[in-house]
């Protein structure tokens, strides 16, 4: 099956081009071609009038949308959000689970595992919490917080894959939990933490490399213990997860850390919860209350921000306009950062040889297509 997009503006990390085209060969980019160059035979092509075509986004930090959530343990659940992450240009992404109880878990890693696979792909699961620190438990419901559980990481891994596991490094075995996950291929992120700088060393030293939602529930940088916040500013090498929406961190905040650490290592996350894609109006998070107004969702007891209701797509709009940086290089925040954290090395970008996972997006960052493994699989109505 060979799919052609024809006069599409390009935006590719190190890469653009204006009224180019792009050919799929089944679920691979075949060939990208500039404008002038004759155009091939394709069982379908699609005209994108002048829309631009950007690296498919991955979502690597969503716990729901579309009035459903991961943690539900309900199929149904499951495939609705898998379909309606594609309307965000999103083409892969973690569904990640709340800090809840195994047997929670459980049906929750089982309903990932029945998934349709109609929309965007779920390769494996982000496990956060509940390994995380009770001082910082956010909007992670505290009755089921535990210390990290190798065995519980592998109980639940045996059901779907776990591709990474979010917890707080300075809790009893941190440092032994990071080798014990690289060792498994999971990815370990530290999160929901109150790790002094020297704690979080100790797990970079085995390898820690992320920071979930950076600068949330973490501690933040004073000049005589720089904590988590100063780690990622210090550690150009370690990846920052940010919720880009304005309001989990201030838009020079945001300015700051890709300034400091460069674009290469920011990775954009939703962090989304149920209330995404859905009305204003009161919500659950892990057994909680929240409350989802003007584009924030808080928690109904201390009006603590409780996840939210961002869209890849907006996300991206936002750094480009916060940082100036062109489409082109702000895509790498949006896929290709996210793919090599997780070890994927031909994702992320509209080149020969790449997965022909791609969205049309316009001037507003507006979907118009998305294509998962070369296939049209969302169209703007
Ligand atoms: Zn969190």
């Amino acid at each position: 099956m060979r799919t052609l997009i024809r006069d599409c503006n390009i935006a590719s990390p190190g890469f653009e081009v204006k009224h180019g085209s792009i050919l799929f060969k089944d679920n691979i980019i075949y060939s990208v071609l500039t404008p002038g160059e004759s155009l091939p035979d394709a069982d379908l092509t699609i005209n994108a009038g002048g829309l631009t075509a950007i690296p498919g986004l991955i979502d690597i930090h969503c716990h729901g949308r579309n009035n459903c959530d991961f943690t539900d343990g309900v199929v149904e659940g499951v495939n609705t959000i898998g379909k309606n992450k594609l309307k965000e240009g999103v083409t892969m992404m973690l569904p990640t689970t709340l800090t809840q109880s195994e047997e929670a878990l459980t049906a929750a890693f089982d309903s990932v595992a029945h998934y349709d696979g109609m929309g965007v792909k779920m390769p494996g699961i982000h496990l956060e919490g509940p390994f995380v620190n009770p001082s910082e438990v956010g909007a992670q419901n505290p009755a089921f917080v535990r210390m990290p559980d190798i065995k519980m990481v592998e109980r639940l891994n045996a059901i779907f894959p776990i591709h990474k596991v979010s917890f707080a490094p300075e809790l009893p075995g941190g440092d032994t939990f990071v080798t014990d996950l690289l060792a498994m291929g999971i990815v370990p992120s530290a999160a929901h933490s109150a790790a002094k700088y020297t704690e979080f060393h100790r797990c970079y030293a085995k390898g820690l490399r992320n920071l979930t939602h950076y600068c949330n529930q973490m501690t933040p940088l004073h000049h005589r213990e720089i904590g988590l916040v100063g780690a990622g500013l210090l550690h150009t090498n370690v990846f920052a997860e940010m919720i880009c929406d304005m309001m989990h961190s201030s838009p020079n905040m945001i300015q700051l850390a890709f300034k400091v650490k460069g674009v290469d290592h920011m990775i954009l996350i939703t962090d989304a919860m149920r209330a995404a894609g859905m009305p204003d109006g009161e919500y659950d998070l892990g057994g909680l209350p929240v409350l989802v107004a003007g584009g924030a969702a808080r928690l109904k007891e201390n009006a603590a921000l409780a996840g939210s209701v961002l869209r890849m797509n907006v996300a991206l709009k936002n750094i480009v306009e916060i940082t100036g940086l062109p489409l082109s290089e702000a895509v790498r925040a949006g896929a290709l950062n996210a793919a090599h954290s997780l070890g994927y090395r031909n994702i992320g970008r509209i080149e020969t040889g790449f997965t022909a996972d791609v969205a049309l997006i316009d001037d507003n960052f507006i979907v118009h297509n998305t294509f998962v493994d070369g296939e049209l699989r969302y169209s703007l109505d």
